[in-house]
């Protein structure tokens, strides 16, 4: 499946984490009545405290492939260990290398060997040439459907969770021929910033955007600081075709 093509810009959307049916149900619902293709979740969830909640598991990505089944919508989500590979890829569309796998080689050469596309999010502490290096181990190993995905870097700034690379959108496309993405949700932390941060992405020339949203933000959910409600979901997208007009994509 080819993810991307150069006059489309794609957006990926859902919640941090799968929790229930009816929680990506009533999501998938409302976002595909937006135009909405890729539905996002995260199963098995890599979290800086072990003591924070950990996911579902297994039963998320099942739960994403059921409803994706019945909205007409692919899947998108996050691998986090060599041995989920096969169930990952036979039940998701798109698998998604996170953050703080970024540098695990041996997972990178692995999804090299799958025929699904693979979404890489920088390392949160990883340059550019760090990143599309690590891209290279999984197209060294003949997967060739890879997208990077800025998400926000470290940096002395504390009032953002992270601090979003803008830059990293128009780099990425002169150094490497690999398809970008950003991610204004874990780059700010902040619900407030997700609508200006996409915009600025889309303006950069990003190819796409995955953003946290749900139906029913629940305090209680992993990422709920930045996880918007459809409503705001929609207010970006309805400006959104006047910033990829520039760039000749059409959303
Ligand atoms: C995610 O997108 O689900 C995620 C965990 O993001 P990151 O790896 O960028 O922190
Ligand atoms: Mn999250």
């Amino acid at each position: 499946m080819e993810l991307f093509d150069k006059t489309s810009f794609t957006i990926i959307a859902g919640p941090c984490s799968v929790y229930s049916w009816n929680q990506i149900d009533k999501t998938a619902h409302a976002l595909k009545k937006l135009g909405v293709k890729f539905l996002r979740g995260g199963a098995y969830k890599m979290r800086t405290s072990p003591s924070s909640w950990q996911g579902i598991g297994e039963k998320g990505w099942h739960y994403l492939y059921e409803v994706a089944k019945k909205h007409d919508m692919k899947t998108v989500s996050e691998v986090t260990s060599v041995e989920h590979i096969n169930t990952i890829c036979s039940l998701i569309d798109v698998i998604l290398v996170g953050t703080r796998n970024m540098q695990n080689y041996p997972l990178l050469k692995k999804l090299g060997e799958v025929e699904k596309p693979v979404i890489l999010k920088r390392g949160m502490a990883s340059t550019i040439e760090e990143w599309i290096e690590a891209a290279k181990y999984i197209t060294n190993s003949g997967n060739k459907n890879i997208i990077l995905c800025e998400r926000g870097i470290r940096t002395f700034e504390t009032y953002t969770r992270n601090t979003l690379d803008v830059s990293a959108i128009d780099a990425v496309k002169r150094l490497s021929n690999y398809q970008v993405i950003g991610d204004p949700s874990h780059a700010t932390g902040k619900k407030e910033m997700v609508r200006p941060m996409a915009w600025a992405l889309a303006a950069a020339g990003a190819d796409g955007l995955m953003i946290e949203c749900e139906i029913n933000p629940n305090k209680k959910n992993c990422d709920y600081r930045q996880t918007i409600d459809v409503s705001e979901f929609e207010l970006i997208l309805q400006q959104l075709p006047k910033i990829t007009d520039i760039w000749g994509k059409k959303y």
